[in-house]
Parts: C-alpha cells; structure tokens; sequence
C-alpha cells in the first residue's frame, strides 16, 4: 500500500513504517528539506519539493530553485483563490517558474489547483510535463483536466464529496491513486484522524464506484517510473 501525498508528520510516519507503505512527502520550504533529512535516515519514501501557492508571496523562488533542481517531484504548486489570499498575479509567476523548471529537468509535477481550475488548464497546457492533479475537487473541467492529466491522487473525502466521486467516474482506473494529504487533512475531510483505515477505505470505495478490481499499487509504481 502507498499514499501518493502527505506532509511531514511524527504522527504519520509512526503508522507509515508500521505498515511499510510507500508513499511521496511533500515539502513546501527550506526548514522542511532539513527536517525531511532525518526521516530519510530511517524510513524510505519519496519527495516532492514546491512552492505551495499559499506561500507564493513569503518564499522565493530563487531561494527554492536549487532544491527544486534536485528533486524527484515538483509539487505541490499551483493556483488557489478559494482558501488563500495570496495575490494572483504573484502564484501565477511562481506556479510558471516552477513549471518551466519542470519541464527543462524532466521532472513530474503534482499540482494543488482551487478555484482557478479553467485558467489553471491554460498555463499548464503550455509545458510537456507528467501532471499529477493533487484532490481535483470541482465538478467542472473534468474531461479537459483528464486529457491533461497523467494521474490524479484521490483525496480521504472521495465517498461524500460528489466532486470527488465525479473524478472517480469519469476518469479511467489506470490514472487513479491514493493519498491522504496528511492525517490533519482526513480530519478535515471526514472527522477522523485513522490513517491506514481512510486509506483502505478510499481504495474500497473508488472499486465500488467504478465497479472493478483495481490495481492501485501498480498504477503508483508505474508513476514512479516516469519520476
Ligand atoms: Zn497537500
């Protein structure tokens, strides 16, 4: 089992080496990339490092781009007008900066796209790069992001948020996989802080609605060999 995206956090990684998952971490800033260090040390998984389009006005990215050249995973970056204030003009020359930087090292881009879904869509069909649409949750676009989009990670609220489960519908198995954002996120989405059973459980659900087996795993491993 993996969880294809999460932040650091003592909490998860306790249960992340318990059941031996695979997985990508997210880190958004340099204090992050120093702490990650010491986890690398005694578990393994993935990175992805990436202006977050809430810290678009705080963090520079001159000051991120060397790490940006060396990571596996860009992301998560983005464009968000819904639960940030951040200055619009501000993420959308740090989402392309970042973009740009993907495309020139072949580097994979996990993308936090709210609210600016269609203008989002514009920019991003600009550079030839492997997408990864982080908890797509709007009902609209869905066809346009799915010919777009390489995969999409399929957020804890998948079940009860109907733009979720539209995500699930309409797009093919293959693209499909399964993260948690983190255990502050599950409990944001559903009320709970269970790691592994809203992980088992999105897997549950997402078969029920596609009324098929699904080979998650091998969706992942066949994202990580294109990183
Ligand atoms: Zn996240």
């Amino acid at each position: 089992m993996y969880d294809a995206h999460f932040h650091i956090s003592d909490e998860l990684f306790k249960e992340f080496q318990l059941y031996s998952l695979k997985g990508i971490c997210n880190i958004s800033n340099i204090e992050e990339y120093h702490q990650i260090q010491s986890y690398l040390n005694q578990y393994f998984f993935h990175t992805s490092i990436g202006i977050h389009p809430w810290k678009a006005d705080t963090i520079s990215f001159e000051d991120m781009e060397p790490l940006l050249k060396q990571a596996q995973f860009i992301g998560e970056i983005g464009l968000d007008n819904t639960w940030c204030d951040v200055d619009m003009d501000v993420q959308m020359g740090v989402f392309e900066k970042q973009l740009q930087l993907a495309q020139d090292y072949h580097k994979p881009v996990i993308l936090h796209i709210k609210g600016m879904e269609k203008e989002a869509l514009e920019i991003l069909k600009k550079y030839k790069n492997i997408y990864i649409s982080h908890w797509y949750s709007c009902m609209d676009y869905i066809e346009e992001y799915d010919e777009v989009m390489d995969y999409f990670t399929i957020g804890p609220s998948v079940g009860v948020d109907e733009a979720v489960n539209e995500v699930v519908k309409k797009i093919d198995s293959h693209k499909l996989l399964i993260e948690s954002d983190g255990i502050d996120a599950i409990e944001w989405a559903i009320g709970s802080r269970n790691y592994i059973s809203t992980l088992n459980h999105s897997m549950e659900v997402i078969q029920k609605i596609k009324n098929e087996k699904i080979d998650f795993d091998l969706n992942f491993n066949n994202l990580l060999k294109r990183a």
